[in-house]
């Protein structure tokens, strides 16, 4: 399957360059497999404000209801200067119109949840822990339809897949948009009907009623409106039982012609697979194997089966995604 390449901004110090504060940068494994299938842009929001690396490292603290980034020893205020960065990069950004970003954890400046906030510099607790940095939380609002991320939660299995299924979806409607024609829609639509019935079937039927146009909307309108709930079911991560369902209706296809043995031993399959002894791509493998068999061209065409390229599932992840 050929996959359009996801544009996605990263920050830097991600498997790219040693600018952290401490002179060093993250090595990142998921980072290193994506780095031939995607197209990155590069920004480190602190090195951007002039500091250099190593440097003396950055907070956030709150005073009176007011919250600043300054230097964690000399107090030195950056708050102005990081936003003056924030607000120049943004329009680099938006030309480059990403799908997604992938940002550094707990950060103050690039940190899209989990960052500290304290009241003063010093040895003093944290007076809270679930924040934004600054960088990252004025594009989480400048980009509501991109995928945030961070390399520390790309780590687990299920938001991982969840987040590259995210990315290459939407890069590959970015093509579709470029066609601007229903017929390109109502391709996009139907090669992905299994994937999104797996993320939220409400979904699948609103996106469904966007491409039949009963409101007679313009394309510019259609396309609007199918990208804006696009998002909105991508958000919606798919459960174990939502997979069974697809399983089943997948299975549907087949069961005619399949022996009695061959339909039980499928059947037992689904069984472990829902009480999480099995994983999920092991029933897949079957029901991918009568598409085949069958040549079922309706099947063959369905990125359920595919999502994203198949070298950046890792093979630690075979006993996960239960
Ligand atoms: S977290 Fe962000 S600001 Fe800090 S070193 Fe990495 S890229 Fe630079």
């Amino acid at each position: 399957m050929n996959f359009e390449r996801p544009k996605i901004v990263i920050s830097k110090c991600i498997g790219f360059e040693n600018c952290r504060f401490d002179g060093s940068m993250i090595h990142n494994h998921e980072v290193e497999q994506l780095k031939p299938f995607v197209d990155f842009m590069l920004i480190c929001p602190e090195m951007e404000m002039g500091l250099t690396s190593p440097r003396e490292s950055l907070r956030i603290i709150e005073t009176d209801g007011v919250r600043r980034l300054v230097l964690t020893k000399s107090g030195v205020d950056m708050t102005e200067d990081m936003k003056q960065v924030t607000k120049e990069a943004y329009l680099t950004i938006r030309a480059f119109q990403p799908e997604g970003f992938l940002l550094k954890s707990r950060s103050p400046s690039c940190g899209i949840k989990e960052v500290r906030v304290y009241e003063s510099i010093g040895k003093v607790p944290c007076i809270s822990k679930k924040e934004k940095g600054i960088f990252s939380g004025f594009m989480m609002e400048h980009f509501p339809d991109a995928v945030f991320e961070d390399e520390g939660r790309i780590s687990n299995f299920n938001i991982r897949e969840n987040f590259y299924t995210m990315i290459f979806t939407k890069a590959d409607f970015r093509m579709v948009k470029t066609e601007n024609t229903i017929k390109a829609l109502t391709q996009f639509h139907e090669k992905n009907k299994y994937l999104f019935m797996a993320h939220s079937q409400n979904q699948l039927k609103v996106l469904g009623r966007i491409v039949a146009n009963h409101k007679n909307l313009t394309m510019d309108e259609i396309y609007e409106a199918y990208e804006e709930n696009l998002h909105k079911l991508l958000l919606k991560m798919p459960t174990c039982g939502q997979y069974v369902n697809v399983m089943l209706h997948i299975f549907g296809y087949f069961s005619k012609m399949l022996s009695e043995k061959e339909k039980a031993y499928f059947i037992d399959s689904l069984e472990d697979y829902h009480n999480k002894h099995i994983p999920q791509s092991t029933v897949m493998a079957i029901l991918w194997a009568w598409v085949i068999r069958f040549n079922e061209e309706y099947l063959i065409q369905q990125t359920v089966f595919e999502p994203f390229p198949k070298a950046l599932i890792q093979v630690t992840d075979s006993g996960k995604g239960l």
